[in-house]
C-alpha cells in the first residue's frame, strides 16, 4: 500500500490513484505547501501492491539520449504558444488521422487540470505554459480505453506525467504519441489558489483567465497577463516582475520532487520533448526575431515519423546541446532555495498578505541589468514591428 514518508519520492502523477483495483486512494493536498498528495484508506486496501508497481519514482526507467534535435516554428501557431507551435501542429497531425489529444487546459475557475480534445477548437485552451502542477484527473484511464479502441492518442504533459502514463498503461502502444515539455518544476495549485484571489482583491476585479506566456512584449521577456470574464486585460507584468513568475523561476515553490527529478534525462519514456530554443542567436540566428521558436528533442522513431509530418515554415537540425542552452534542468534538479522552508512557513500565518509575503522573497536583478533588459525587449519589439 502507498505511504507518503518523504514528500521529495512523490510527484504527484496520480499513476497510483487510477491503478488502484479497491478505489482506495485519493489525492489530498497537503496544508504546509499546497501540493496534492495520494493517500490510501488501509481498511479498503487489498494489498495487490499495484500502487507501488506503477509508481514511476519507485519504478524509475533508464536515462536515454535523443535521437535528434531541431529547432522548428510553425507560423499558424506561434504566436498563441509558448515556443514556436509544435505541440498544435503536432495535435493537428493527429487529429486529421481521427485522434484524440490530451493537455493541460485552465478552467474558468483558474485551475489547472488535463481536458480532451477532439477538435482544434477545442486544443486551443492547452496553448501556453501554465506553471501550475496540472491535475491529469481521468486522462490517463480515458487514453487507455481510446488506445484498446483502436483510436490514434496524443499525451501531453510534464515528464513525470508521461512516466506516470506508460507505468499505469504498463504496455506500448503503437498508437500513442507522447509529448512531454522541458521542465523546470511545477509550483503547487494551493499557493496558485492564494495568489489568484490576493491578485483580484488588489485587482477588485474578477480574473477568468491568465496567460502565463504573453509575447506581446516579446517572446524572451514575456508577461504574465490576467483577463477578466469578457477578455479585457486585467494586469498584464512582465514575467520578471511578478511575484509567482518570478519565485518560480527563483525554483522557490516548486514542488519538492522537482529538486530530486526522476524523470529527466530522457527517464519519461517520452516520443518527442518540447522546450524553449533559447540558443537562438547562435545556433539559427536567422530565427532570432523574438517571435519564439521550439527546440525540440526526437525521442524515438515514432517521435521522428510525426515530427515529419508536421506543417511548419522552418525545421532546421540543431546539436543536442543547443537546446540544452538556459535549460540546466534537461539534466539537472534546481537545489532547494535555503529560505524555501522560511517562505512556506510565512505563507501559513493566518491573516498573511499573500502577494506581498511573495514579493519579500523575490531576488531583484541589479538595476544595471533591469534597464539593460528593459531597453533590449523595447528594441526588439520595434524590430518585431518592422519585421511586421
Ligand atoms: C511547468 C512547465 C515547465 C516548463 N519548463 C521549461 C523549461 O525549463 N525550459 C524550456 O525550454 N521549456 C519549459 N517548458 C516548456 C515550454 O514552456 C513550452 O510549453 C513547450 O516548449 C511547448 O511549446 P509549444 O509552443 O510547442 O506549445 P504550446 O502551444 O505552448 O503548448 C503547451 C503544451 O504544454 C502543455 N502544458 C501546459 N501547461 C502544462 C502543465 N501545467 N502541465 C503539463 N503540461 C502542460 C500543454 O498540454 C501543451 O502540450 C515548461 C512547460 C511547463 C508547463
Ligand atoms: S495495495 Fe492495491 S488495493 Fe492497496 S492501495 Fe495499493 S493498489 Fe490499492
Ligand atoms: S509518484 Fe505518482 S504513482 Fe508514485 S506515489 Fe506519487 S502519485 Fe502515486
Ligand atoms: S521537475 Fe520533474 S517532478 Fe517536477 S514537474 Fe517536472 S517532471 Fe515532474
Amino acid at each position: 500500500m502507498i505511504v507518503i514518508s518523504d514528500k521529495s519520492k512523490c510527484c504527484g502523477c496520480t499513476a497510483c490513484v487510477n491503478a488502484c483495483p479497491a478505489q482506495c486512494i485519493v489525492m489530498r493536498r497537503d496544508r504546509e505547501e499546497g501540493f496534492d498528495y495520494p493517500v490510501a484508506n488501509p481498511d479498503r486496501c487489498i494489498g495487490c501492491g499495484k500502487c507501488d508497481a506503477v509508481c514511476p519514482v519507485k519504478n524509475q526507467y533508464a536515462a536515454s539520449e535523443p535521437l535528434t534535435a531541431m529547432a522548428v516554428r510553425c507560423e499558424e501557431y506561434v504566436g498563441g504558444s509558448s515556443s514556436g507551435g509544435v505541440f498544435p501542429a503536432l495535435a493537428k497531425v493527429v487529429m486529421d488521422e481521427g485522434g484524440v489529444v490530451f493537455g493541460a487546459v485552465m478552467e474558468r475557475d483558474l485551475i489547472v487540470g488535463h481536458a480532451e480534445a477532439e477538435t482544434m477548437e477545442e486544443v486551443q485552451r492547452m496553448r501556453g505554459s501554465k506553471y501550475v502542477q496540472s491535475d491529469p484527473y481521468s486522462s490517463y484511464m480515458d487514453t487507455e480505453q481510446y488506445l484498446k479502441d483502436g483510436r490514434k492518442v496524443l499525451f501531453s504533459g510534464t515528464p513525470c506525467q508521461i512516466a506516470g502514463l506508460k507505468h499505469y498503461l504498463a504496455k506500448d502502444y503503437d498508437n500513442l504519441l507522447t509529448v512531454d515539455t522541458a521542465c523546470h518544476g511545477v509550483p503547487g495549485p494551493g499557493l496558485w489558489e492564494m495568489y489568484m484571489k490576493s491578485l483580484q482583491d488588489r485587482a477588485h476585479s474578477e480574473i477568468a483567465s491568465v496567460r502565463f506566456r504573453d509575447k506581446s512584449r516579446g517572446w524572451r521577456h514575456y508577461a504574465m497577463t490576467c483577463f477578466g470574464p469578457e477578455g479585457q486585460v486585467v494586469r498584464s507584468v512582465s514575467a520578471e516582475d511578478d511575484p509567482y513568475m518570478a519565485l518560480f523561476m527563483q525554483g522557490m515553490t516548486l514542488r519538492p520532487s522537482c529538486y530530486a527529478c526522476q524523470a529527466r534525462e530522457g527517464r519519461s519514456g517520452s516520443d518527442i520533448t518540447l522546450a524553449d530554443l533559447w540558443s537562438v542567436a547562435s545556433s539559427v540566428p536567422e530565427m532570432n526575431d523574438d517571435i519564439g521558436v521550439s527546440g525540440v528533442m526526437v525521442n524515438s522513431e515514432k517521435g521522428r515519423a510525426y515530427m515529419s509530418r508536421i506543417k511548419a515554415e522552418f525545421v532546421r537540425e540543431v546539436q543536442v546541446e543547443a537546446v540544452m542552452v538556459e535549460n540546466g534542468g534537461f539534466s539537472k534538479s534546481h537545489p532547494v532555495p535555503e529560505k524555501r522552508e522560511e517562505f512556506f512557513k510565512g505563507l501559513g500565518v493566518a491573516g498573511v498578505d499573500v502577494y506581498g509575503h511573495l514579493k519579500k522573497y523575490v531576488i531583484r536583478r541589479p538595476l544595471p541589468v533591469r534597464l539593460y533588459r528593459k531597453v533590449r525587449s523595447v528594441l526588439s519589439a520595434m524590430k518585431r514591428r518592422v519585421i511586421k
